[in-house]
């Protein structure tokens, strides 16, 4: 399966794998991500949302539209039927304007999760270190403020531990003006279980998972991007 989904994507010719594509390694390797499904039609959009329950997040599924909220690719708590063909073919006519030659898969069909503090794991390779991984808080927290630490991959649990505590935005975490607190351990095995999935796979040249939504009882990725090595 896993070997699936990568060579897939050789045989296309591309290196850039697609959030259903990339969520799939991810959840083989042991690693929560929302259950996502490819719908390639509006009907089969509206069959994967009942059977899914409602509200659902829809987004295109492109490998050649990295950014998919920047170009109108995402539609969230999408609440009925006749919404999910409303928010297909706004995303349809955003793309096709936006990215007019855009190889489009279809559309990603996912459940609405429940709010939780946004966190973001990364992984890219350093030309030194080799892989390295990222951890923040999602949102401004790491575009404006690269509020971020980093830890050479294989993490030890002291490092897992450290990297989290270390950032700026930690006390987010601890639940902050009444705010549910995360799980900070889950936290910590989730950077371990990356570090082991990177390690694992050296073709993957880059990794985000971006926003992962930590919650009091565990943590869940609704978005990942993979990049592949150049040559296999
Ligand atoms: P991109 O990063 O390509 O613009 P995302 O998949 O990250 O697109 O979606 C944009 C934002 O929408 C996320 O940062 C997150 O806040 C929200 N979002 C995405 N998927 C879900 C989901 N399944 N449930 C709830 N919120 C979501
Ligand atoms: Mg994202």
């Amino acid at each position: 399966m896993r070997q699936q989904v990568i060579e897939q994507a050789r045989n296309e010719d591309r290196t850039l794998l697609t959030e259903i594509e990339a969520k799939e390694l991810l959840k083989q390797a042991g690693i929560d991500v929302v259950d996502t499904r490819l719908a390639t039609s509006k009907e089969e959009a509206i069959s994967i949302s009942q059977e899914l329950g409602f509200p659902v997040v829809l987004k295109i599924a492109s490998a050649d539209v990295v950014h998919k909220s920047d170009a109108g690719g995402v539609k969230l708590d999408v609440k009925t039927a006749k919404q999910v063909g409303k928010a297909y073919d706004d995303i349809m006519k955003a793309i096709k304007k936006e990215y007019p030659q855009a190889k489009i898969q279809g559309v990603s069909v996912q459940k609405m999760a429940r709010p939780g503090v946004e966190v973001i794991i990364g992984m890219s390779k350093d030309a030194q270190f080799g892989p390295v991984l990222m951890f923040g808080l999602g949102g401004i927290l790491v575009e404006i403020l690269k509020d971020v630490s980093f830890r050479i991959v294989p993490l030890v649990k002291r490092d897992a531990r450290e990297m989290i505590r270390e950032i700026k935005g930690y006390p987010l975490l601890e639940g902050y003006r009444g705010s549910e607190p995360a799980d900070v351990e889950n936290l910590e095995e989730l950077l371990l279980k990356i570090s082991d999935f990177v390690e694992k796979n050296p073709d993957i040249k880059e990794l985000d998972l971006n926003p992962i939504f930590a919650y009091k009882d565990g943590a869940v990725a609704v978005d990942a991007r993979a990049v592949l090595e150049n040559t296999p």
